[in-house]
């Protein structure tokens, strides 16, 4: 049986890293809204320009593009995973209305380990290779450990951007998880990523 699953969690909970992983062993479509929007952002077209304008001060952006992504990339797919999607009550209802979510994965962590994890992020300006200060760093510091291309923060990984993020988060993804009660699964984010992943499968029956 294919599985229809969206993931919520905060900024630095570890989804992106965790729903490769999940897609690629459970084999399903794996769409990150975040990347989607940042595509669009960079085609640098006047939508794109906007969209970056969002995703620079760390808000959601407005509702008829995400449910234009959606609305294309699960059309034909089987089963999937969602990956920052929906982060608000609208998203939620109108995903519920044009399909059936099996489970909600929460990856649950706190706002300290959030700022924590975002703040020392850093990525290869060359081939996006992601790095962290203290967890993941390169060996020369700065530069990338494949290419030496320099590392940079993303424009949203900011302290203040992220603190905003966390006040969405609060504020309008929150209430999805009272929303999926009756098929939410609560992870514990704050432990190792493979221990994470597993507890995902095991929470699953995978
Ligand atoms: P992420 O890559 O999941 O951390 O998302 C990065 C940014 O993309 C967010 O801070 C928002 O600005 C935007 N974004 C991602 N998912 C959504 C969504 N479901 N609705 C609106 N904006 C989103």
């Amino acid at each position: 049986m294919t599985h229809r699953l969206v993931l919520i969690g905060p900024p630095g909970s570890g989804k992106g890293t965790q729903a490769r992983r999940l897609a690629e062993r459970l084999k399903i479509m794996h769409l990150s809204m975040g990347d989607a929007l940042r595509t669009e952002a960079a085609r640098g077209s006047p939508i794109g320009k906007e969209v970056q304008g969002y995703l620079d001060r760390g808000e959601l952006v407005p509702v008829e593009l995400t449910n234009r992504i959606l609305a294309q990339r699960i059309e034909h797919a089987d089963g999937f995973l969602l990956d920052g999607y929906p982060r608000s009550l609208e998203q939620a209802r109108f995903l519920e209305s044009i399909t059936t979510i099996d489970h909600a994965i929460l990856i649950d962590v706190s706002d300290e380990v959030s700022v924590e994890r975002i703040a020392g992020r850093r990525i290869c300006s060359v081939c996006g290779k992601e790095y962290h200060a203290r967890f993941a760093p390169p060996k020369i510091d700065g530069k990338c450990d494949d290419d030496g291309g320099e590392l940079v923060q993303r424009s949203d990984h900011s302290p203040e951007i992220v603190r905003n993020r966390l006040l969405i988060y609060h504020e309008q993804t929150e209430p999805v998880i009272s929303f999926y009660k009756e098929r939410l699964l609560r992870i514990d984010g704050e432990q190792p990523i493979d221990t994470v992943f597993s507890a995902i499968l095991a929470a699953l029956g995978e």
